[in-house]
């Protein structure tokens, strides 16, 4: 431990939300974890062995290399790589057994150049079709007839057939409702196809949470696991959230009324004021979006004025405290609590936002 910086990732936390979140979804559903974006800040094999001991079936990641890295770190479960992976990747991806995106059948034609068909193992794949995010996937009919005779081929294994949605979190249903039926409606090209997918899933947190039904065969959940979750979407379901980033006053001083703190004097003190330099900045994920944002020092909100620097912020203390006063910056402390959603707000993100942005410097502790 070099630094008072740190984040604290209760593993325990994911287990149970794992198991929270499974509970209310109907049984028979699959699991598959979300951790991409070396889980979602969390740290990626950490996360994805806490999920399965939670009860996880499987994994999903965006790109090869976050694949790769859980393979390297012993993780033999199932891995969707969500993105398409480049096409001359495509033996390196088999031989590690991972579940591929198929978003075009000229991702398709291109890839299978590289992999011999008379050679085991078998291309496993999961259809991805464009519902209305407008992201990735098939959108029209005649997209899907251009895949069909490349799925048909005898060494792929048709994993899945999935949609995302655009707006699951959202208070107005009607898109979603819109990409539902148009999923069902492309479900159906498929099964005239005589493709057969081994499952079909739809539901990232929200929709899984919010509408158990969407859960079909498998739900692919992300911020819920990590207890990024909107109340309101299952108020039934407790989830805990797994990070929580401390760190300690570096210096403190009392400034006098008029005086300026930070770069480009962007704050003065309006009074006589105690100022605290904490030390995490913009290069450790803390962006200049979150200056007059609050941290919590002894229990109580404390803003943080004047510019986020690269390394240090100053926040304006509610009474004198010692230089090495701890402070949360994401979590609780006595009654207080501040979490990744509020911070988000203020940056008009999400809560995966904040902990995906910590970067490297800041060292994850394990509990
Ligand atoms: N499925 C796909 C295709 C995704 O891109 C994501 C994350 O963005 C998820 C599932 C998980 O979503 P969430 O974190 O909202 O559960």
């Amino acid at each position: 431990m070099h630094r008072d910086t740190r984040a604290e990732i209760d593993l325990a936390a994911i287990r149970h939300n794992v198991r929270a979140i499974r509970g209310a979804l109907p049984t028979g559903a699959e699991f598959m974890a979300v951790v991409k974006a070396d889980g979602y800040g969390h740290g990626d094999l950490a996360v994805a062995e806490a999920a399965i001991q939670g009860g996880a079936d499987s994994l999903a990641v965006a790109y090869l290399s976050e694949a790769l890295r859980l393979r390297r770190g012993g993780i033999r479960h199932p891995i969707l790589v969500l993105t398409p992976i480049q096409p001359r990747e495509l033996p390196l991806a088999v031989e590690q057994d991972l579940m591929l995106t198929v978003a075009s059948a000229e991702w398709m034609a291109e890839a299978r150049v590289y992999k011999n068909p008379y050679t085991l193992p078998k291309i496993k794949v999961h259809v991805k079709l464009d519902t209305g995010l407008g992201r990735l996937g098939i959108r029209g009919r005649e997209e899907w007839e251009a895949l069909v005779p490349w799925l048909a081929k005898r060494d792929v294994v048709v994993e899945g057939a999935y949609t995302h949605f655009a707006t699951a979190g959202q208070a107005d249903t009607a898109y979603l409702e819109a990409q539902r039926l148009r999923f069902r409606e492309m479900l159906g090209w498929i099964a005239d196809s005589g493709i057969v997918p081994r499952r079909c899933h739809c539901a990232n947190s929200a929709a899984a949470l919010r509408f158990p039904a969407l859960a079909m065969d498998m739900v692919r959940i992300g911020a819920a696991m990590y207890g990024f979750c909107d109340r309101r979407w299952q108020p039934g379901v407790e989830l805990t959230p797994a990070l929580r980033l401390s760190s300690r006053l570096l210096q403190t001083k009392q400034v006098e009324k008029g005086a300026y703190i930070g770069y480009d004097n962007a704050y003065r003190a309006e009074e006589s004021e105690w100022i605290g330099t904490v030390p995490i900045g913009y290069a450790d994920g803390w962006s200049q979006g979150l200056r007059g944002s609050e941290l919590l020092v002894g229990g109580e909100r404390a803003p943080i004025v004047g510019k986020i620097g690269m390394d240090q912020l100053m926040v304006r203390l509610p009474r004198a405290y010692p230089a090495g006063t701890p402070v949360t910056l994401i979590g609780e402390e006595g009654e207080e609590r501040i979490t990744c959603a509020e911070l988000a707000a203020r940056l008009e993100s999400v809560p995966q936002e904040i902990s995906t942005a910590l970067s490297a410097r800041v060292e994850r502790v394990y509990l």
